[in-house]
């Protein structure tokens, strides 16, 4: 992805714009922990905690079920990226 940096500077009056272009690169990010798997019961809004893995959501949207007769839910990963620039044109 590229995208414009605009420097603008004022010298004795004068307006000088200077337009400096840079590539950015995305990319997977570890350092704030793994991807985190939470679930979401689309019926009452009620959430699971965020786990590593799917198998704690999973659990709780059964007891979910269990206890309410929700059967919706909505699965949610968050993950972590990176944007570096990785040349400047
Ligand atoms: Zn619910």
């Amino acid at each position: 992805m590229e995208g414009a940096d605009v420097t603008t500077t004022v010298r004795r009056g004068l307006v000088r714009s200077r337009m400096r272009y840079a590539q950015w690169v995305l990319t997977n990010e570890k350092s704030g922990g793994p991807p985190a798997h939470a679930a979401e019961c689309v019926a009452c809004g009620e959430s699971s905690e965020g786990a590593d893995d799917w198998e704690p959501p999973q659990l709780w949207c059964l007891r979910h079920a269990g206890r309410t007769g929700h059967d919706l839910f909505r699965g949610m990963v968050t993950s972590y990226f990176r944007a570096t620039m990785h040349q400047v044109l």
